[in-house]
């Protein structure tokens, strides 16, 4: 690859990529992602999934799971509804255990889908469009390496996993990359260090999901997402430390502040 052929989305890219309500629109035309994400042992993954799928791009986020979880997540986000029609999935967050029928039951529905965290290691090659969103640790352990390995190149392990699973990849890190089957990679320039913070990356799986089911494309939604995610740690950080449920509830600020396109 030469530095030409590796992409970097600029805030004018953003803003002209990004779903806008049109005058027309309802909620179900502006998209409806499902969530099937966290566990009784990480409720939290579910709150922060949701909390990035319900940021405002899409007209409906809905929640899929069991009780004590659902139950938080409709205290948390009264907007959230039960399970229905979706134009895209988020899963895995916080999975747990059941990541494996999660999984399963999400790919029934042929719609495009975020799988993250726990159903990483249940994710085989298919026709469906996915977005995978594995750290290092996590496609280290996909792809049989090492973590260090991963991270001394993450281009490149980024576009093979994204071949080997003809899937759009986001690599996520200090330097998230996206890859696409084809060898087509975005860096993601926005963010910094105090994303590192548990719960961050279930947030940005929600966030991509929204993307999807607004109807982008899933390299523009995993590239965009990213973008956004960064561009809200850093408006929320402010050059100091943050909590994922900061970087959520700064996107709305992000997307707002964007330039004209
Ligand atoms: P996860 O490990 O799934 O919670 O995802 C971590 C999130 O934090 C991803 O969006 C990463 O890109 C981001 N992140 C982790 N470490 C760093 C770092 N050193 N600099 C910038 N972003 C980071
Ligand atoms: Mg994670």
């Amino acid at each position: 690859l030469t530095p030409a052929e590796i992409e970097a989305l600029q805030a004018e890219d953003v803003a002209r990529l990004v779903p806008r309500p049109r005058p027309q629109d309802h909620k179900y035309t502006r998209g409806v992602v499902g969530v099937r994400a966290g566990s009784a042992e990480y409720p939290g993954a579910a709150l922060l999934s949701v909390a990035g799928a319900a940021c405002g791009l899409v007209g409906m986020v809905r929640y899929v799971g069991d009780d004590p979880v659902a139950d938080r997540v409709r205290q948390a986000h009264p907007e959230v509804v039960g399970a229905g029609r979706v134009q895209a999935w988020v899963v895995g967050s916080g999975g747990g255990a059941h990541a494996d029928e999660a999984l399963a039951a999400t790919l029934a529905d042929e719609v495009p889908t975020v799988v993250d965290a726990d159903a990483l290691k249940h994710v085989t090659s298919g026709p469906r469009d996915l977005v995978l969103t594995p750290h290092a640790g996590e496609l280290a352990a996909m792809l049989g390496r090492g973590r260090a390995e991963i991270e001394g190149d993450p281009l490149g392990w980024a576009r093979h996993a994204a071949e080997h699973y003809g899937a759009v990849v986001v690599l996520k890190g200090r330097h998230t990359v996206t890859a696409r089957p084809d060898g087509r990679v975005r860096v993601t320039t926005t963010g910094n260090p105090w994303l590192a913070t548990a719960g961050a990356g279930d947030v940005l799986g929600g966030l991509v999901g929204a993307l999807l089911a607004a109807g982008l494309e899933p390299f523009d939604a995993a590239s965009v997402g990213s973008w956004l995610h960064g561009a809200a740690a850093t408006l929320a950080s402010a050059g100091g430390p943050l909590v994922a449920t900061e970087v959520a509830r700064a996107l709305p600020a992000v997307v707002r502040d964007l330039p004209q396109p």
